[in-house]
């Protein structure tokens, strides 16, 4: 008896391709108004820091207000100002 030859299917052929969303976590989407960038920009922290706060602003990821609050709230590294 001759087999029959028989193709096994390539089950579930299809390929899933699943592509996170770009840029899915936390990004600072605030726009500098000077060079219209938002990685340069960081928050400001008013008051005292936090010893967090104060390794972050080391790191160059907070900028520290101190305790006189101005109406800005971010700051850009790359025009070093406050907007
Ligand atoms: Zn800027």
């Amino acid at each position: 008896m001759e087999s029959t030859h028989y193709e096994p299917r390539p089950g579930n052929g299809r390929a899933h391709v699943h592509r996170p969303a770009k840029g899915n976590g936390k990004k600072n989407l605030v726009v500098c108004p000077y060079c219209r960038e938002t990685d340069q920009v960081i928050p400001i922290l008013y008051g005292y820091p936090t010893h967090t706060q104060f390794l972050k602003a080391d790191r160059g990821e907070v900028y520290l207000g101190g305790c006189e609050i101005t109406p800005y709230s971010h700051y850009c590294k790359r025009d070093d100002r406050e907007f």
